[in-house]
């Protein structure tokens, strides 16, 4: 497969089209951002912690009925994906209270929220992604009642399989990112799920594992990013797309070379 032109620039990754209708390529790029862009950085090697651990998730996700967008893994940045028609919802589930709902609402730091909340935010980087509620998403046209229900469904169906998965590592989801899009008429989940997008604290020690680490300088945002992402696609039953050899040292194979990195993705 060949990338082709440039689709889609954002904060820290890049979208391209393929040579295969229906296909793109995502690559997850060094760059750190937070607060609305007001801090940025380039930090070596960040895409490819970020991409290997989305990839990690998506598949794992994948292998337990979520339908996603993730086709296989090129190479240690790169993502061969489903093109969907994004839409702009920032959908986040919270756990455990943190973060802009400690700010807002009163919560206090901690608090575990059962069941899990969930709020959407409108995807727009000019409006400082204002919080939605249905009715508004419905009078924007932004989903529909039925995609709405179904990205409810999913969202809560992600986050018990990222708990359970992530429990079994010692590291508590506290809160997470996704956004979801349409292949025809089907919902996927798109974009990544990495150490930008969740709030992970160690369970025993709760230690930020995650771009907490960066946003409010809580120490080394590259030697966190190295040591959870071993963690989480180490020491799990691994898919056997990523079993073959520990994090750092995984070749991942070309697509191209006629060797698929996973057996052949049957048509969804
Ligand atoms: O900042 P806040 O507490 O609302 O973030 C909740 C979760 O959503 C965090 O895990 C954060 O990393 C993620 N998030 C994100 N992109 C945004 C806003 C939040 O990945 N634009």
């Amino acid at each position: 497969m060949k990338q082709k032109k440039l689709l889609y620039a954002g904060k820290a990754k890049s979208v391209y089209h393929t040579d295969v209708e229906g296909k793109l390529i995502v690559e997850f790029r060094d760059d750190i951002t937070a607060f609305d862009g007001g801090k940025k950085d380039v930090l070596k090697n960040k895409g490819s912690y970020n991409a290997e651990v989305s990839a990690f998730f998506f598949d794992y996700l994948e292998k337990n009925g979520v339908k996603t967008h993730f086709i296989s893994m090129m190479d240690p940045r790169h993502v061969v994906v489903r093109e969907l028609g994004m839409i702009p919802l920032e959908v986040i589930v919270r756990n455990i209270a943190a973060g802009s709902i400690v700010r807002n609402y009163p919560f206090k730091e901690g608090t575990k929220l059962s069941p899990p909340v969930i709020v959407i935010d409108f995807k727009d980087d000019t409006r400082h992604d204002p919080m939605l509620n249905d009715d508004l998403i419905i009078a924007l046209k932004l989903a529909t009642p039925a995609e709405l229900r179904a990205i409810r469904k999913s969202a809560l169906e992600i986050n018990r399989l990222l708990y359970t998965l992530l429990a079994k590592q010692g590291i508590l989801l506290v809160d997470f990112k996704i956004e979801f899009g349409r292949q025809g008429k089907t919902i996927r989940l798109g974009d990544e799920i990495s150490m930008d997008s969740m709030r992970l604290w160690d369970k025993v020690t709760r230690e930020s594992l995650d771009k907490d680490v960066y946003r409010f300088n809580k120490g080394d945002v590259m030697a966190t990013y190295n040591r959870v992402a071993r963690r989480i696609t180490t020491r799990t039953a691994r898919p056997a797309a990523m079993k073959k050899k520990p994090v750092a040292a995984q070749k991942i194979r070309y697509e191209s070379s006629g060797r698929a990195a996973k057996p052949k993705a049957k048509k969804r």
